[in-house]
């Protein structure tokens, strides 16, 4: 707490475990997504070639969820923690269901896309999904009337142009580096706590299990991402 109640500049990096509160599945837990669904046949550039139309109706349903779905009071917790800190604060989600920005953060980078944008996969444009009741896949660009794939980054892609690089620079300028739920496996993402920390930043961990960036740690707080944000945020003020 001492650390984060000065710190000027502070870098946080979010996983699919702060939103699980908010009745998201994450990926890899005993109950998340990859149990049920292969993605192989999901999130991969090969898988939507072969079936773009069950590969839509997938996010569809996906994006259905996130927006019944509410932001959590960690969301909410780190809201008030960028208003803290003012510019030198930067929030980095791996998340695609933006809870954070529905929450009120917007020093934000969104690593691997949102589920309520479609991307045009003639021109490139990234534009919003309908509404999800009145949505029907796949959706076509208002630009080019070109057909648009999910805005969301599959494995063997690249990250958006410029986001990795924005965050990689806040954690590396960090005093203090933040992880939260995230299982810390898929690179490069995973590599921005470490980095933080060789480049002598106090790197704090919530996360109710292990992860391999929990031996890199400064700090752990192997609790629940609303407790763990409540138990930070209480010793500021
Ligand atoms: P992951 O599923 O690999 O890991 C989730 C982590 O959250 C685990 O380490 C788990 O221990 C932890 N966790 C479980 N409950 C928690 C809680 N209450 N509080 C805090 N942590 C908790 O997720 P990941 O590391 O984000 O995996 C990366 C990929 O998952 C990304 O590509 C991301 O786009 C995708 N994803 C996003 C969402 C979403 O947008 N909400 C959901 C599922 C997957
Ligand atoms: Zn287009």
């Amino acid at each position: 707490q001492e650390r984060l109640a000065g710190a000027r500049r502070v870098a946080v990096l979010t996983g699919a475990g702060i939103s699980k509160p908010s009745g998201i599945p994450t990926f890899r837990d005993a109950a998340g997504l990859w149990k049920d669904f292969d993605l192989e046949e999901y999130a991969t550039p090969g898988a939507y070639a072969r079936n773009p139309q069950k590969v839509w109706e997938w996010y569809a349903w996906r994006y259905q969820n996130v927006m019944q779905a509410q932001p959590n009071r960690a969301h909410a917790l780190l809201a008030a923690l960028e208003k803290r800190v003012g510019e030198g604060f930067l929030l980095v989600t791996q998340n695609v269901d933006g809870l954070h920005r529905r929450a009120g953060s917007s020093q934000l980078v969104e690593l691997h896309g949102n589920l309520a944008r479609g991307r045009c996969e003639g021109c490139g444009q990234r534009f919003s999904l309908p509404d999800p009741a009145e949505f029907v896949p796949p959706p076509y660009c208002p630009g080019c009337g070109g057909r648009g794939r999910p805005d969301v980054v599959w494995f063997g892609e690249m990250l958006p142009l410029g986001a990795f690089e924005q965050a990689e620079q806040a954690f590396v300028q960090a005093e203090v580096a933040l992880v939260i739920g995230t299982s810390a496996e898929v690179e490069p993402a995973a590599s921005l706590g470490r980095l933080a920390r060789l480049s002598g930043a106090y790197l704090i961990e919530i996360n109710p299990d292990p992860t391999p960036l929990s031996s890199w740690a400064d700090c752990i707080l192997r609790m629940g991402a609303v407790e763990g944000m409540e138990a930070l945020m209480a010793g500021l003020n």
